[in-house]
């Protein structure tokens, strides 16, 4: 394998999976992966509170995975260092009755992080040309159109004020079968697991089809992709977070102006 794996994919190329490869870490070891996230959560603190205070720009983080790919892993990990105030998680499931009677993007719209905050969106409206495709819930000539009316969306989001990072979690699947035996062999992880992943185990040829097409229709200079290569966490997590400190550096960010003059100011006794 290349040694230096692209994260994001050339804009407009057509993407396979099984080039990105799942254990990639640059040669680095855990020690030192996990003391430049240490340092980089430091930054990312920093960097929320301006983002949370300038009340200017927001940051959405999409999170794509199959079953036991990490995104749990890494929401615990990644964000652990920030302002829980400034932070909203939506997991997004089966769509209940009253999502169903609206367009798919409906649900998805309402939880895009207003101004000075971060969204992380676990499972997303990809979901809606991935298990939806695969599972054939809706017919094809529904799902096809999806990708640009995505690519749409992401523009209408990115044109105001919010910077969308894409990340999917590339676990290969003999990983995966490791992860569920783990789940298995742990009574504390068996909520984890439930029979259905094995359905979608099945399929796993067509998850990656439809992975490989979303991730290829649905890169954008705007809202771009990121292969985040996730067989080994912490390099899973070191790839999230530099990413993200690396998207809130070329914000611009910074303390707001204070609205009344200050100098001088004495409090009172
Ligand atoms: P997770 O696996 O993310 O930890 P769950 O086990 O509750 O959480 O799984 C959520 C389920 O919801 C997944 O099987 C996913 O495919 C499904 N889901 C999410 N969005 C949609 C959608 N738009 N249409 C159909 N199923 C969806």
């Amino acid at each position: 394998m290349s040694k230096q794996q692209p994260l994001t994919p050339k804009f407009g190329s057509k993407i396979r999976l099984k080039d990105f490869d799942p254990d990639y870490c640059e040669d680095l070891d855990k020690k030192t992966a996990k003391k430049e996230e240490d340092r980089l959560e430091k930054r990312f603190a920093a960097l929320q509170e301006m983002l949370y205070a300038q009340n200017k720009h927001s940051l959405l983080v999409v999170l794509q995975a199959m079953d036991a790919g990490g995104k749990d892993g890494a929401i615990k990990k990644v964000f652990d260092s920030v302002n829980p105030q400034g932070v909203q998680v939506t997991s997004f499931k089966v769509p209940t009755a009253e999502e169903l009677a609206h367009d798919y993007l409906w649900r998805i719209h309402k939880a895009v992080p207003g101004r000075g905050f971060i969204g992380i969106f676990n499972r997303s409206h990809y979901e809606d040309v991935l298990v939806v495709r695969v599972n054939e819930l809706v017919p094809q000539d529904v799902w096809v159109k999806r990708y640009d009316q995505i690519n749409a969306f992401e523009r209408l989001l990115a044109d105001n004020g919010v910077t969308i990072l894409k990340f999917y979690l590339h676990i290969s699947k003999d990983e995966q079968k490791q992860r569920f035996q783990e789940r298995l062999d742990n009574p504390d992880k068996h909520w984890k697991f439930s029979l259905g992943d094995l359905g979608v185990r099945e399929r796993w040829g067509d998850y990656m089809q439809a992975y490989e097409d979303a991730i290829t229709l649905c890169n954008t200079p705007y809202a771009p992709w990121h292969i985040v290569p996730a067989n080994r966490k912490w390099y899973r997590d070191l790839v999230v977070t530099r990413t993200i400190v690396n998207a809130l550096e070329q914000m611009g960010l910074a303390y707001p102006e204070p609205e009344d003059d200050l100098t001088g100011v004495v409090i009172p006794d």
